[in-house]
């Protein structure tokens, strides 16, 4: 009986499997750990992980291992065409000790190059179906046993809930508009708003300004009152702000403490008095610090389309610069964007 045939050994290997709970960075962190945890499983040489490509509608090689770049580039295949579309049509596994005497193997010539001989061939299913298979292989004589099939059965289980959950935080994270702990517009999804309105503004031949807001001396409010209570001011400050803007006005969040304003319908000079009514409000306001109540300001510059700027990346530059301006000037202030001033600064 062979080392890995021996019960001691199957059962180490069961408890590799069960041991394996890690966090991901991506798809192709999961990938990478499927095809390598695969072969050592198995004591396979190689492996490889098909999926299926909705936009190509063919079953992929989205990673191999232990192969050369000749095999892993053959051509993408139909589901049920050849061993592992078949796997994935009929979600069956497949197991075989000479791979180049199957019928069903098309791609025999690149098996024989490679050296290819045992095979064995599991699907990946999300919710009962097939999406896609693991696939080792062994270049040696010896062929797999049917407790390596199990083993493999057990991973590809675990394989997919993993594929199938990285996949759905990924497609999350990219949707995500709303920034997690203000639950105001994300940096992206504020780029997105201002690039329409400004569209929107180009169209219909109106003013549109942002207010681009730093609060000042955020860093020293930490430092006093704790990260936990700057977290909350930064939402309480959210609300006041709100309260203060029309139903129209979109608000969003651009880094840690910055935040940015989109005023449509608002010129130059309405953009200041407005961003002066913000500074006003926010001043007066009693934030929760650790002892009792606690003031702090803002500094903010504004910018107007089409006066100033007539695209987004300009705007946001020119509002900033404008924001720049005040913390020069001594914060606590706004400061709407004019070339001459900037020319001071
Ligand atoms: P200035 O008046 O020049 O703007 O000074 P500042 O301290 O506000 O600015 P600086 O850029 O030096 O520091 C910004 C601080 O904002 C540092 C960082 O710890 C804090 N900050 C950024 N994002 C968050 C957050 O999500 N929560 C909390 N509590 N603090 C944050
Ligand atoms: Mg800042
Ligand atoms: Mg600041």
């Amino acid at each position: 009986m062979l080392k890995h045939d021996k019960y001691e050994d199957i059962l180490d290997r069961i408890f590799f499997i069960t041991e394996r709970i890690v966090v991901f960075d991506g798809l192709e962190d999961v990938f990478e750990h499927i095809v390598k945890t695969a072969v050592s499983l198995t004591y396979a040489e190689a492996a490889t992980i098909r999926v299926f490509n909705i936009n190509t509608g063919r079953l992929e090689i989205i990673k191999g291992y232990g192969l050369s770049n000749g095999f892993l580039s053959q051509p993408a295949i139909r589901i049920g065409e050849g061993i592992t579309g078949m796997v994935v049509l009929e979600g069956k596994p497949f197991l075989t000790e000479d791979v180049t005497k199957e019928t069903q193997c098309i791609h025999k010539e690149l098996a024989k190059l490679e050296g290819i001989r045992a095979v064995m061939s599991v699907p990946l299913k999300i919710k009962g179906n097939g999406v896609g298979c693991i696939t080792v292989y062994r270049k040696t004589k010896e062929s797999f046993a049917e407790h390596d099939l199990l083993l493999l059965s057990i991973f590809a289980a675990q394989a997919a809930e993993v594929l199938e959950k990285t996949r759905l935080v990924e497609e999350l994270r990219s949707q995500a508009t709303l920034d997690s702990l203000t639950g105001v517009y994300n940096k992206g999804a504020l780029l997105k708003e201002l690039d329409l309105e400004m569209k929107l503004a180009l169209r219909h031949v109106f003013d549109t300004s942002i207010i681009f807001i730093d609060i000042d001396n955020f860093k020293d409010f930490n430092d006093t009152h704790g990260h936990l209570l700057g977290d909350k001011l930064l939402c309480d400050l959210v609300q006041i702000l709100r309260h203060q803007c029309r139903k129209t006005d979109i608000m969003g969040r651009f880094g840690g403490e910055e935040f940015i304003v989109i005023a449509p319908h608002t010129d130059k000079d309405n953009a200041l008095k407005f961003a002066e009514k913000l500074r006003r409000a926010v001043g007066k306001h009693k934030f929760a610090g650790r002892t009792g109540d606690a003031y702090i300001s803002f500094s903010a510059g504004t910018a107007s389309f089409p006066n100033d700027a007539i695209e987004v990346v300009e705007l946001i530059k020119k509002a900033d610069e404008a924001m720049y301006f005040s913390k020069k000037a001594g914060k606590n202030r706004v400061t709407a964007w004019s070339s001459e001033k900037m020319k001071k600064k």
